[in-house]
């Protein structure tokens, strides 16, 4: 057979699998952390990784943020993450039908789904080989998920907003978004609407010129955009932007962005507290992706409105992790993390119902 998987033994992980195909060209590795509260969810990610230890760190990496964003989110499902070792511009139709092969011989203990570098298009390659995808566009999927990220991010700055002033109201605030991709773009078009004054950067001239003109917004490089005035920074762009070297010129009152693992490090959560910017944890204020994806799974099927009315609990979430760091006198991070461990430890949220995986009309 073709197709290889090599089962990985890495501390703190269910099952991490190695993927390799050589006739097409796929080389893959599949992380799944955590499967208490439900199969493991999670994007495929393609980058051209130097090598498979950079890959396998990438996808444990992202894989536990997962278990910890649905844990957050209480949709019923772990986490889990796939990334695949290829330029996005390089994939093939053979590669993605290979990598879905893979996928199904999992048996339904990973859902995947897109994440960088993957595009609708990918997505509907792989539901022609196994089930275990979401995000399918056509009936019954619930397609692109970037609006429901955007609208979930900004309930998380109108909480951070509240704790922060004792009101919501953008009117007078103003937001620096590092990033105007699927979801910075559609922040910053809600966020015009309710009234905040923008700042923006991206190494895309159209997008900022497109910022600048339909919003008013501020366009600044993306060297300086970390460290503009302003009231929430939103980074919307890539991982790691916060850190000791970052903090150190930060002049935002708090830090709310769409962007996974924002933080460098865990540590960098108390150095963000001891400098009084306050952090939304990113897995809480970014979840209305996942929470939208994880409807298509549910025996009604995907509805819209389902998914909006959880996404809308991303706001008392966040309260909530606000009000326990200010109890505990611990960075919002550290807040979080003790949920999180609490959740898992009782199967807070543990998904009862089967999971369904509806035949797809109109892919
Ligand atoms: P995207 O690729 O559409 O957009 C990223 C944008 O960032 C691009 O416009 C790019 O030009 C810009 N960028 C790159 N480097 C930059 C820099 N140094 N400074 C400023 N801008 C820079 O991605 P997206 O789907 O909008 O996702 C953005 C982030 O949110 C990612 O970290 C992603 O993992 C995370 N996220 C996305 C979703 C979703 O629904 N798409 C869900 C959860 C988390």
């Amino acid at each position: 057979m073709a197709l290889v998987l090599k089962d990985l033994n890495i501390d703190g992980f269910e099952r991490v699998v190695e993927v390799v195909d050589e006739a097409c060209g796929l080389h893959a590795v599949i992380a799944i952390h955590d499967t208490t509260l439900g199969p493991a969810l999670g994007g495929i990610r393609f980058f051209p990784y130097n090598n498979i230890e950079e890959a396998i760190t990438d996808a444990t990496r992202l894989g536990k943020g997962m278990t910890y964003k649905a844990a957050m989110a209480g949709v019923g499902f772990g986490g889990g993450k796939s990334v695949i070792m290829v330029h996005p511009q390089h994939k093939t139709e053979a590669l993605l039908k290979s990598f879905a092969e893979a996928v199904n011989t999992l048996e339904g203990l990973y859902i995947s789904a897109p994440d960088y570098g993957c595009t609708m298009e990918d997505i509907k390659v792989i539901r022609g080989v196994t089930k275990y995808v979401v995000s399918v566009p056509g009936d019954q999927g619930s397609g692109d998920p970037s609006p429901f990220t955007a609208y979930g991010t900004v309930l998380g700055m109108k909480a951070t907003l509240k704790q922060l002033f004792g009101a919501d109201s953008f009117k007078g605030k103003t937001v620096a978004i590092q990033g105007l991709g699927s979801v910075g773009f559609k922040i910053a078009e809600q966020l015009f609407w309710l009234g905040a004054e923008l700042i923006v950067a991206d190494p895309c001239f159209e997008k900022t010129q497109a910022a600048k003109r339909c919003f008013g917004a501020r366009v600044v490089s993306t060297e300086d955009i970390l460290s503009v005035e302003c009231d929430l920074l939103a980074p919307c762009a890539l991982g790691g932007v916060i850190n000791s070297r970052t903090i150190a010129a930060l002049r935002c009152k708090a830090i709310v962005g769409c962007a996974n693992n924002q933080l460098l490090s865990d540590l960098d959560a108390k150095a963000l507290k001891d400098r009084d910017v306050l952090y939304a944890p990113d897995f809480v204020a970014n979840a209305g992706g996942l929470i939208n994806v994880s409807f298509e799974l549910n025996e009604e099927g995907y509805k819209p409105q389902n998914a909006r009315d959880k996404i809308n609990q991303i706001d008392e979430t966040l309260t909530k992790i606000y009000e326990l760091a200010e109890e505990n006198d611990c960075s919002t991070q550290a807040a979080v993390l003790s949920l999180i461990e609490y959740r898992l430890k009782h199967k807070v949220g543990k998904r009862e119902e089967a999971v369904y995986f509806h035949e797809l009309v109109g892919v």
